[in-house]
């Protein structure tokens, strides 16, 4: 069930969305060759709880950490542990907070030091099809909008959209209805309505889109090897648009 959100769990929401987004400007600040993915998950949790949030993720269906760091080829879902970044490396960080019940979900993909040409271009264009998906989002519109857009920009720039992972609605839980995959077709799914919460997520690798699971049971990676970028942001739907939730300072200004 899609639910409309109230004012008020729409400011609570927007709390939990600027935890999230702290965290996020206060953990790149240690993204460095040398720091393990543990290092900066117990920063993270630190951070998240000095809040008064919860990490969404630690416990969610299991996921043993507050947070998920995905190295190069891993997609989504890595356990943090003591592996060291290296030059060159990119890490995608997925951060989720829980405010008064209310959560805000939120990945990044930042570049280790020096990256190759390859990454860089992977980084941007996912980044950018982030925005073209979020340049959907209207009353009016439909989900399949979202997917058509990300997934039109990603093929323009051959880089491979990842379908078996999806953004979905934010609320009193992390993972709400509806799913927002990242291809689509116009004009079809469920229609845009103000007052929904969404995260809209697109994965994209610079090869294949195919995914493996690792033994671990948790870490999602290309199937090629590939690199992989992941950026997302939760939105609510306002009257002629939208207003990115886990993008703003706690003062309200960009
Ligand atoms: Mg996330
Ligand atoms: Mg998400």
């Amino acid at each position: 069930m899609i639910t409309i959100k109230s004012d008020r769990e729409i400011e609570l929401l927007r709390i939990a969305g600027n935890i999230v987004y702290q965290t996020h400007q206060y953990l790149k600040n240690y993204i460095k060759p040398g720091v393990t993915t543990k290092e900066l998950n117990d920063l993270a949790e630190k951070f998240i709880l000095e809040h008064d949030a919860y990490p969404s993720f630690k416990g969610f269906e299991g996921f043993p950490s507050a947070i998920c760091a995905s190295i190069n080829h891993e997609v989504v879902h890595g356990i943090p542990s003591n592996t060291k970044l290296k030059n060159g490396d990119i890490i995608k960080i997925d951060i989720g907070a829980c405010y008064k019940g209310y959560h805000g979900d939120s990945a990044w993909s930042y570049p280790v030091g020096d990256i190759d040409d390859d990454k860089k271009y992977l980084l941007y264009h996912t980044e950018q099809s982030l925005y073209k998906g979020l340049e959907q989002i209207k009353p009016g519109n439909r989900i399949g909008d979202i997917g058509y857009a990300i997934e039109s920009y990603a093929k323009e720039h051959n880089l491979g959209v990842v379908k078996e992972l999806v953004g979905h609605g934010v609320g009193t839980s992390v993972h709400e209805d509806p799913d927002v995959p990242n291809y689509g077709i116009k004009n079809t799914g469920p229609k845009i309505k103000k007052g929904m919460v969404l995260a809209i997520e697109p994965m994209l690798n610079f090869g294949s889109p195919n995914i493996v699971v690792c033994e671990d049971e948790w870490t999602i990676e290309s199937e090629d090897y590939s690199p992989s970028a992941h950026f997302e942001h939760t939105v609510v739907v306002t009257d002629d648009g939208y207003e990115i939730l886990t993008g703003v300072l706690l003062n309200g200004k960009k």
